[in-house]
């Protein structure tokens, strides 16, 4: 089991290595996903993958490896779902600047690992902006960890065959909130979502459609509405999302050890 940072007392925190002990920070989004599954899906998974990271630490034989979780950061750069309803989002400055001042604060008192565990793909350009010019300014080191081990075989696996555009509020997101609450997901009420100025296209550009910018309005139903997802999440269990969220719990723990050993 992971430690909770805001767990600890302050007499407990005085007592924790500085230098070797990670602090993890779970970046999540609160953000449309579909009809089917919550805003809070990311915030979700992060949280999920933070209890599943505890246990495989332990599989490898890890029970008191040195890491603190940091509450998870709910809301992040979704700035491509706020039109659909329920959406939040930090302008991308806003989001850089509190990030910055957490680990301005963390690294007062010390710490000198942190891992950004990016629960959501939107966060992750300027988590690595920030990344650079912490290591320039604090002198710490910060990592990067990619939550979702979406193309592994395993993961793979699970998702039903001819879903073939599913990440953002698919079968693969939407699995794993069932295995975490399957009475979160209203699977009764779910869409597919294709990804519609893609195949205008004719080739996989991030930003699509230039002179808007990439809008998750792109993506749409089979009939022409815009749905905001990318493929069908109807195929969702809660087996798929355990074994999704295992797995990319899994691929983590080398980075994890890597981490630990790395030596400022
Ligand atoms: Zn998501």
């Amino acid at each position: 089991m992971i430690r909770n940072y805001r767990d600890l007392t302050r007499l407990e925190m005085e007592q924790v290595d500085k230098k070797e002990t990670i602090i993890l920070i779970p970046l999540g989004a609160l953000e449309q996903h579909g009809n089917q599954a919550p805003l809070g899906t990311d915030d979700i998974i992060a949280e999920a993958m933070v209890k599943y990271l505890g246990e495989e630490l332990e599989a490898v034989g890890e029970k008191d490896f040195p890491i603190l979780a940091f509450p998870v950061i709910p809301v992040g750069l979704s700035t491509e779902h706020k039109n659909f309803c329920g959406s939040i989002t930090f302008k991308p400055d806003t989001y850089y600047h509190m990030l910055y001042d957490i680990c301005v604060s963390l690294a007062h008192h010390g710490f000198q690992k942190i891992a950004f565990l990016v629960c959501h793909g939107g966060n992750a350009p300027v988590v690595q902006i920030l990344s650079r010019e912490l290591r320039s300014e604090l002198g710490i080191s910060p990592f990067i960890l990619s939550s979702g081990a979406f193309s592994h075989p395993d993961v793979k696996a699970t998702i039903s065959e001819g879903n073939i555009w599913d990440f953002h509020g698919g079968e693969m997101e939407t699995s794993m909130v069932m295995a975490v609450d399957e009475s979160l997901v209203k699977l009764e009420t779910s869409e597919a979502g294709r990804p519609e100025a893609f195949m205008q296209n004719k080739t996989l550009l991030p930003y699509g459609s230039v002179s808007i910018g990439w809008v998750s309005e792109d993506w749409k139903t089979e009939d022409g509405r815009p749905i905001g997802i990318g493929g069908d999440p109807s195929g969702a269990t809660a087996e798929k999302g355990e074994i999704i969220l295992r797995t990319s719990a899994k691929v983590l723990i080398p980075g994890l050890l890597e981490i630990r050993n790395w030596k400022n």
